[in-house]
């Protein structure tokens, strides 16, 4: 477990003092690119260890980014994804890549999508590799120390912990957004910026399971579907559409493609609004192609009941939902199902209807939609246009992306810019 350490000096003379708070993978990556940079550095962490939700990612493996070129990682950003442009082509998923493997003698290993993962499958490894980066470098690190205010000083500012107030010259916020709160970044931190007169925008739990009107998920909890396509509507406004696999849960839906619907869905949620939604699940067929599938069955079993086809089109548990959800009675001989019914089947596996009335809320998502709005921070440096001296990184900032190690690519991005840009350099 990592010490704190009482920050040995770079043999480079130090430029500034800077004060990191956040020891979140933005925080660190700030943190080390600012020490090398030559500044004294000290990190400020309320955990008692760094990286808590680090460990966490990737289901405890750490996607920690996307072998995709990194002109295809704007379509990844769900907001702002101009503002990223100098942060991801200043360190690409490359150099990224090239810290861990190299530098921190971290192997990594490419998955299905790009996503990249140590090859021990242990995010830990990630985290110790940073904290020995760190150490190496000489960042003084203070555990324990939630920051509770910061003021301006003359040529710098003055934090507050619970333990100690001190001096830098610079300052980098990088306290990261609301989600998964039992982790440190519960957005309290969010009124550090305000008290120096940043706004913030607001905030929607994104990337977080979606709650249904109807009752039937719970009796699907677990039971995965691949190749679905999954369309939410605001009225008669299409919000998205995604293809892919989704998750039934006790309450509604998860899975990829119901995460990354409610990157688009999670504000009007939040906002109290329900929404339509239609699941096909049967893409790969048109109509008229499940139609003829359909005809064919009939015609090969014309004395079996509805309820013994169902299986044979859907997993067992969802083919006696879509009846009861259709009306349409399992007993039902075959050849005796009308025109009328055979379409209300065919209709229900094209765009079964589900009603969205909300969210998991922050504890369950992955990411915060909202944070310090772009417009207020310099994205050639991380530094904010209102309080000169002052850096942002990570998940704080408003911009968030689609899962696949994008959003620990935009932490390593604007963390290493701000720590760069800390030194004036
Ligand atoms: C379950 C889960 C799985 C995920 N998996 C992936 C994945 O595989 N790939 C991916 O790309 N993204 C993933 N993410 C998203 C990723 O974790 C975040 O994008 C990333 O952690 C943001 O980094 P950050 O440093 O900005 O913020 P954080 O990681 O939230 O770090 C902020 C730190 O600041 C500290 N802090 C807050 N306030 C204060 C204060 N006042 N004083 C001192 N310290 C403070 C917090 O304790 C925290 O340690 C996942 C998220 C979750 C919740």
């Amino acid at each position: 477990m990592m010490r704190e350490n009482s920050g040995l000096r770079s043999s480079v003379k130090p430029m500034n003092r800077v004060l990191v708070i956040g020891g979140g993978p933005a925080g660190m990556m700030a943190a080390i690119s600012a020490a090398e940079a030559g500044c004294e550095v000290t990190l400020f962490e309320k955990n008692e260890k760094l990286g808590k939700k680090l460990y966490l990612t990737g289901k405890g493996r750490c996607n920690l980014t996307n072998e995709a070129d990194i002109s295809d990682f704007f379509a990844e950003v769900a907001r702002n994804p101009k503002f990223l442009y100098s942060a991801f082509y200043g360190f690409d998923n490359r150099a990224v890549q090239d810290f861990f493997s190299e530098k921190c003698r971290v192997p990594l290993k490419t998955e299905r999508g790009g996503r990249i993962f140590p090859v021990s499958d242990h995010s830990s490894d990630i985290i110790r590799a940073l904290e020995k980066e760190l150490t190496r470098l000489g960042v003084a690190i203070r555990l324990h120390s939630p920051v509770s205010l910061i003021e301006r000083d003359a040529g710098g500012f003055r934090i507050v912990t619970g333990k100690e107030t001190v001096f830098g010259e610079t300052i980098v916020l990088a306290t990261g957004g609301c989600s998964y709160p039992t982790t440190g970044s519960d957005g309290t931190a969010f009124a550090l910026a305000e008290s120096l007169g940043h706004t913030v925008t607001r905030l929607f739990p994104s990337l977080v399971p979606i709650v249904t009107a109807e009752r039937f998920p719970e009796r699907l909890a677990g039971l995965t579907l691949k190749n679905v396509t999954l369309s939410v509507y605001d009225g008669k406004k299409e919000l998205c559409s995604e293809f892919g696999e989704l998750l039934f849960t006790h309450t509604g839906i998860s899975g990829p493609i119901a995460l990354k619907c409610s990157c688009k869905a999670a504000p009007a949620l939040t906002e109290g609004k329900t929404l339509s939604m239609r699941l096909d699940l049967k893409s790969a067929l048109s109509e008229e192609k499940l139609t003829e599938r359909i005809l064919r069955e009939i015609e090969a079993t014309p004395n079996q009941e509805l309820k013994s086809l169902m299986p044979r089109l859907l997993p067992k548990s969802l083919g006696e939902v879509l009846l009861e959800a259709a009306g349409l009675p399992g007993e039902t001989r075959l050849h005796s199902l009308t025109k009328e019914m055979r379409c209300t089947l065919i209709r229900c596996l094209k765009a079964f209807p589900m009603t969205a009335k909300g969210t998991a809320g922050f504890k369950e998502a992955i990411i915060t939609n909202g944070g310090i709005p772009v417009k207020e921070i310099n994205p050639a440096t991380m530094e904010s246009k209102v309080v000169p001296g002052l850096f942002f990184a990570g998940e704080m900032i408003d911009c968030d992306a689609h899962t696949g190690g994008y959003n620990l690519q935009i932490a390593w991005s604007t963390g290493h810019l701000a720590g760069e840009s800390c030194s004036g350099k």
